[in-house]
């Protein structure tokens, strides 16, 4: 993360592919308005979400490539939306998907939990 001098800071979002028809408007207002995972962010730095995908359907069809992908267009740390754990089961499959990038190292490890869905996301960093 940088320190509010106006740099741009890349991410990537994966949402639940079960909400694959989301327009994303309160993960964007989130980013926006600098809340929940983002309030740390200055906001004289610009978020430029880089790739925004589903998990491609359980158990996450997508996991292996998608963040692959957003690393390689400069995604410094990967979101997993909250709809990870707003649908009815929560994800069955989350610590699997922590788990994966935590082993691959494509993007950063420490996970941070949310507390409600007003934080908007679940973070790797
Ligand atoms: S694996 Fe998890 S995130 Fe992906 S569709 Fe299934 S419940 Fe949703």
């Amino acid at each position: 993360m940088s320190g509010g001098d106006g740099t741009m800071v890349k991410i990537g979002i994966m949402i639940c592919d079960r909400n694959r028809k989301c327009i994303g408007n309160k993960c964007f207002k989130a980013i926006n308005e600098r809340d929940g995972q983002f309030m740390n962010y200055p906001k004289d730095d610009l978020i430029e979400v880089v790739g925004w995908m589903t998990c491609g359907g359980c158990p996450g069809e997508r996991l292996e490539y998608a963040p692959a992908d957003m690393k390689k267009y400069g995604a410094e740390v990967v979101y997993l939306a909250s709809c990870y754990l707003a649908g009815y089961p929560a994800c069955p499959y989350i610590e699997d998907h922590k788990k994966y990038l935590k082993n691959t190292k494509m993007l950063f490890s420490h996970i941070k939990h949310i507390k409600s869905l007003k934080k908007s996301f679940q973070t790797f960093n």
